[in-house]
């Protein structure tokens, strides 16, 4: 299949086309670059010996991606690009909503037009926001605490509504549980800018002496050793459960959970990453973090029964990986 990636040069994106290629899929990515660098390109070509074609256009311009959809036929579209911080989104909203709705609506719509029947969405487990896990993908959808889980959870009602009047146009949403690590080369990983909002990041800057602490936000949850528990999942995994979609998804709309189902709490991950990389992390207990949840995991057995895909690394391959790309590439 040739298959379109926005945001291809992203985190997941990058990760994600490395599959694609190595199953013998044509990639053609578009990103704009505000949260990536062109040099991922390079690092694709010598994980796999092909270079994707690249366009640097911001998916929210309609004009710019009619083009490319003139010069392909695409046979689906996988998409990752958007704005991501949490943090962030609560700043700076319409930027977020802007971005990341306009971005799902004009590519969905010249999906539509172009007869690309095929339409794999990044969500997120926020969208779940503080049910009680295991998360599954029959129970509703609840209000995020932050415009960023907002617009994920509209993108999804955006393109369920499409879906519903557009019987040959099939969408899949992909409810991302917590990625981390880095492919196994450590030619490619998570590479934030500025100082990290997420945990694994935070960790490897640590580690790394560039950060001197680890805040661990709240040590008093109902957990297991009162730290916030999450369901981690290796980005490797998390690429091949898009190969698993684009390559299997049915038709109409159909939603899986991408995590592990094993949750693994703050300082779980902490000890983890210093036994298996033998490397100090200084950690000070601090309050909880605003619009934090104790405990986030997914059932993920819709995927397994109908993509036929599960997540196959554990907490020790995360932390391994993700600092070898940190000590590789900084
Ligand atoms: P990332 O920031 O590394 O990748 C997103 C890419 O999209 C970047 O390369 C950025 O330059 C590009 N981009 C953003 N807006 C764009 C636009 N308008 N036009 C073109 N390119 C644009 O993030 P990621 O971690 O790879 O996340 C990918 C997707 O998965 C995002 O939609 C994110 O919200 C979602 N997601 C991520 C996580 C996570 O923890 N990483 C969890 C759940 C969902
Ligand atoms: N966390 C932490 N210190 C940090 C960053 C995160 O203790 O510097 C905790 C956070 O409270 C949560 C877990 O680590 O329990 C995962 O947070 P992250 O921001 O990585 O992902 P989230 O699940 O919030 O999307």
């Amino acid at each position: 299949m040739t298959i379109l990636v926005t945001g291809g040069l992203g985190f997941i994106g990058s990760h994600t086309a490395i599959e694609l290629i190595e199953s013998g899929h044509e990639v053609i990515i578009l990103d704009n670059l505000i949260n990536s660098k062109l040099e991922v390109l390079d690092k694709l070509f010598e994980i796999t010996g092909k270079r994707p074609i690249f366009y640097q256009i911001d998916v929210t311009q309609q004009a710019a991606l009619e083009e490319v959809f003139q010069s392909h036929r695409f046979d689906g579209a996988i998409h990752f690009a958007g704005l991501k911080a949490v943090g962030e989104s609560v700043a700076k909203p319409l930027e977020y909503y802007y971005n990341n709705l306009v971005s799902t609506m004009v590519l969905s719509k010249l999906c539509l037009k172009y007869g690309v029947n095929k339409f794999v969405f990044s969500s997120s487990a926020t969208v779940y926001g503080d049910q009680i896990s295991p998360m599954r993908e029959d129970m509703p959808l609840q209000r995020t605490t932050n415009p960023y889980g907002e617009t994920k959870a509209m993108s999804e009602r955006i393109l369920m509504d499409t879906a519903s009047v557009n019987p040959d146009f099939s969408v899949c949403l992909l409810r991302y549980f917590n990625p981390v690590g880095a492919h196994d080369s450590g030619l490619i990983g998570e590479d934030p800018n500025g100082i990290p909002n997420n945990l694994m990041p935070f960790v490897t800057k640590v580690a790394k002496k560039e950060l001197d602490t680890l805040s661990v936000f709240g040590d008093d949850y109902d957990t297991i050793d009162g730290s916030g528990v999450r369901d981690y999942i290796h980005v490797v995994d998390l690429a091949r459960g898009h190969l698993a979609a684009i390559e299997k998804m049915g038709p109409g709309v159909s939603i899986y959970n991408l995590g592990t189902g094993r949750g693994t709490s703050v300082l779980e991950l902490v000890e983890a990453f210093t036994r298996v990389n033998n490397v100090v992390v200084p950690y000070e207990v601090v309050a909880r973090r605003d619009g934090d949840i104790a405990t986030s995991y997914a059932d993920p057995t819709k995927a397994e029964e109908e993509l036929g895909w599960s997540a196959q690394k554990d907490i020790e391959d995360m932390v391994g990986d993700a600092w070898r790309f940190e000590q590789q590439n900084k």
